[in-house]
């Protein structure tokens, strides 16, 4: 198993959860700092991977934030007191009821997920959706596929690599096809010079259907009827045109590629699906 741990595809997050000032957040309400019961994310803020996602409940009497960008872009300040900032500025955080910090790892999934004896899931197999950093349920599927693998192993006794395969042919196949083609989304988004992902947004270029489909978990594509929306963006950045164009080519490649995931393990046909799939990424061997 080869283990990826390059700074550009690690985020840096921390969240909280407050009790609220109530008479504060109804005032802040009211001068339009922030919608009751509203969610909101802003991108792009802190580098071009970057989120502040805010949740304020005046019913609940709590308001949320999460701070994360990666850790590559080297940004100022921690993100720690990029939070504590946030929390000053917005003015009705009152005491504090939780929260927590740490390294997401954004890549697409380790190319090979068992050796013998041994899975990997869930963040240490880079299971995380590439393009938002959420991870909760790819490491609650990754857990529960290894575990249908991993059990009849252990009756039988045999617990190697090509016992446990399965798995890792059902992950790759099925989610791990459909993040690694929003990591190829991820990586274009990351090479563009000088336009942060906001920019992305505010001009229309990424419609809220690729949102949905990023918080949904489904196939990134470009749906006929969101062309019209997104012709002023693309004329505000001509450069995007063929960079979009370029990423959809890759996409479908990448896609194709993991349903050819080897159900079985054979080390020379796993070999030359990784080189592959390497090249389609323009990744050197590591
Ligand atoms: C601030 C922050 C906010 C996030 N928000 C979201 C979100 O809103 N939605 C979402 O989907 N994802 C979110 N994520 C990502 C998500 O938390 C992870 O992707 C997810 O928790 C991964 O689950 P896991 O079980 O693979 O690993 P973990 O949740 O990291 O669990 C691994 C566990 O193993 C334990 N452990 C480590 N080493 C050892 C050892 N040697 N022996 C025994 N135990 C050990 C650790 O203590 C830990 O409890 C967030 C991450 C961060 C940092």
């Amino acid at each position: 198993m080869q283990f990826h741990d390059d700074e550009g595809d690690v985020v840096t997050a921390e969240n909280r959860l407050h009790a609220i000032d109530g008479d504060r957040a109804t005032a802040a309400v009211r001068r339009g700092v922030h919608g009751d019961g509203e969610v909101w994310s802003r991108v792009g803020e802190f580098g071009g991977y970057s989120t502040v996602y805010s949740h304020l409940s005046i019913a609940a009497g709590t308001a949320y934030v999460l701070v994360g960008f990666k850790r590559a872009d080297r940004i100022a300040p921690p993100v720690g007191i990029a939070v504590d900032r946030f929390i000053e500025q917005q003015g009705y955080y009152g005491q504090k009821l939780r929260g927590g910090g740490g390294l997401i790892r954004i890549r697409h999934s380790l190319d090979k997920m068992v050796a013998d004896g041994f899975v990997a899931i869930g963040e240490a197999a880079n299971t995380v959706v590439p393009v938002h950093g959420s991870g909760v349920a790819s490491a609650m599927l990754t857990g529960r596929l290894a575990a249908k693998a991993a059990a009849p192993a252990l009756e039988t006794g045999d617990t190697s690599t090509r016992a446990l395969w399965p798995f890792a042919a059902d992950y790759q196949r099925g989610r791990g096809r459909i993040l690694a083609a929003f990591d190829v989304v991820r990586k274009m988004v990351d090479e563009i010079p000088g336009v942060d992902a906001g920019e992305l947004f505010e001009s229309g270029i990424i419609h809220r259907d690729d949102v949905l489909r990023g918080i949904l978990v489904r196939t990134p594509g470009l749906d006929p009827r969101t062309l019209a929306s997104r012709i002023p963006g693309m004329l505000r950045h001509p450069a995007m045109i063929p960079r979009i164009v370029r990423m959809g080519l890759t996409l479908k490649k990448v896609m194709a590629h993991y349903a050819r995931y080897p159900m079985r393990y054979d080390p020379a046909a796993f070999g030359a699906w990784a080189d592959e799939k390497r090249r389609l990424f323009g990744e050197r061997a590591e």
